[in-house]
């Protein structure tokens, strides 16, 4: 199964394919998560990424694609993936499909989660992971235990100022891949309002 997961930040894309991964034992790929990775290890890369992400801006697309191509050329992904946060332009877009086209594969769905921005805000500044298990918390609508409170990392972009241009940057940049794939007959709109639990239902019925 080759799916990628579209949708604005904050929807629920790293909550929903924490679920879907088990499921469908194929490997979550999240380019925010390894851009952090890279920033984190302050890695030539991360230093070049670094400065977009916490303007709430994309990485340009030419060191977005090469990163991507590497990862999925690796062997646990050569069955499936689910790709998180990529595309987002639709130049990546043309570049993924072009990437699978040269190894004869391509995607199976694309999902689109769907969230409106008034309530984006609210997920956005609420969230905090923990960064020994990767899990993603909100402190109010998913609430993490306190003894694990004082090592929970709150996003440098998690911010309302860079939530906004994050915003902006989905609809200006990100959205164009709904008629994208829509036009390909892959698209899956899923509701992204609701309980975890009802949100996950939902992609699996889609995808049935
Ligand atoms: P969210 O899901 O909350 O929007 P991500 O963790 O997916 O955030 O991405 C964080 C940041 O990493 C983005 O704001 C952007 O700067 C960068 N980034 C991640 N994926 C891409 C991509 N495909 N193209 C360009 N920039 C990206
Ligand atoms: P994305 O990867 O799309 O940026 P996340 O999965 O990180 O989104 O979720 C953003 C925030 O919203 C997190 O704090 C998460 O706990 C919370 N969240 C995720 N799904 C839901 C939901 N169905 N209802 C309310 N809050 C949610």
């Amino acid at each position: 199964m080759r799916m990628i997961f579209i949708g604005p930040p904050g929807a629920g894309k790293g909550t929903q394919a924490a679920r879907l991964v088990d499921r469908y034992a194929i490997p979550h790929i999240s380019t925010g998560d390894m851009f952090r990775a890279a920033v984190k290890n302050g890695t030539p890369l991360g230093k070049k990424a670094a400065e977009y992400m916490n303007a709430g801006k994309l990485v340009p697309d030419e060191v977005t694609i090469g990163l991507v191509r590497e990862r999925i050329a690796q062997d646990d992904a050569k069955e499936g993936f689910l790709l998180d946060g990529f595309p987002r332009t639709v130049p990546q877009a043309e570049a993924l499909k072009e990437a699978l086209a040269a190894d004869g594969v391509s995607l199976d769905a694309v999902l689109l989660l769907e969230v409106d921005d008034q309530l984006i805000v609210d997920r956005i500044v609420g969230r905090r992971s923990d960064p020994e298990t990767g899990t993603i918390y909100h402190l109010q609508f998913n609430p993490p235990p306190a003894e694990i409170m004082d090592r929970l990392v709150h996003r440098k972009d998690d911010t309302e100022e860079a939530c906004r241009a994050r915003l902006d940057a989905y609809h200006a940049q990100t959205a164009p891949l709904v008629p994208f794939y829509d036009a390909e007959g892959l698209l899956k709109r899923v509701d992204g309002v609701g309980k975890p639990d009802q949100v996950t239902e939902r992609i699996v019925a889609a995808l049935a």
